[in-house]
């Protein structure tokens, strides 16, 4: 899943793993887990997270090749939030060799800033499964409440105004690129990110064509 932070890929990958069994892989929620259990891993990413930077290629390279030797990933998995940069492109292209396998489809989900920003400021996250909610577009049934597993729903650091701007700049330097790059590899289908949860999640579903079986 490809797009800028707020199109909706963690809420359509969730949605995809529910109806296909194909394990979601978010190196979003596995940093925020590493940043809420203080390991080493989380305490180095936390400084990059909460300014809306990047986390060095390096260490998310590693972090997903170890990811996908678990066996769960044997039958297939979507990426949500990885790659991000191209050298993050051209090591996954290396590790999927090494593993035997294929990326199948590149889902670019599109989205306007001004709706990104209204998503991303109003959004709040279980801090116990990761579920996500907004204040105005899918309120909670009691405030403050996740839905789902009746954990505490936050609001991100990296939600907070100023830092939706910085990321918003760093997808359009650091991201956006790999738009052309797997356009160039015949793997891209771009998907328009307006609307209800559910007319999206219908339009993944035919850019996923015979893999959505
Ligand atoms: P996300 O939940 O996907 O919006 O990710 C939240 C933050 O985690 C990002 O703003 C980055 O700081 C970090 N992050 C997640 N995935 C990556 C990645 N593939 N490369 C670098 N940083 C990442």
């Amino acid at each position: 899943m490809l797009g800028p932070p707020g199109a909706g890929k963690g809420t359509q990958a969730k949605l995809l793993q529910d109806l296909f069994g194909a394990v979601q892989i978010s190196t979003g929620d596995i940093l925020r887990k590493a940043m809420a259990d203080q390991t080493p891993l989380g305490k180095q990413a936390a400084g990059f997270i909460n300014s809306g930077a990047l986390v060095p290629d390096n260490v998310i390279v590693d972090l997903v090749a170890e990811r996908l030797k678990q066996s769960d990933c044997a039958h297939g998995f979507l990426l949500d939030g990885f790659p991000r940069t191209i050298p993050q492109a051209e090591s996954l292209d290396a590790m999927l060799k090494q593993l035997g396998q294929n990326l199948n489809r590149v889902l670019w989900v599109q989205v306007p800033e001004s709706v990104l920003i209204e998503r991303l400021a109003g959004r709040r996250t279980c801090r116990q499964c990761g579920a996500l909610a907004h204040v105005t577009f899918s309120p909670p049934r009691t405030a403050g409440v996740c839905d789902r597993c009746g954990g505490e729903l936050y609001q991100r650091d990296d939600d907070r105004e100023e830092t939706i701007a910085r990321r918003l700049q760093v997808y359009e330097k650091q991201t956006a690129p790999l738009v052309e790059y797997y356009r160039a590899r015949g793997l891209l289908r771009s998907i328009d990110g307006v609307g209800e949860i559910e007319q999206i999640r219908d339009r993944v579903i035919d850019a996923l064509g015979d893999l959505a079986q």
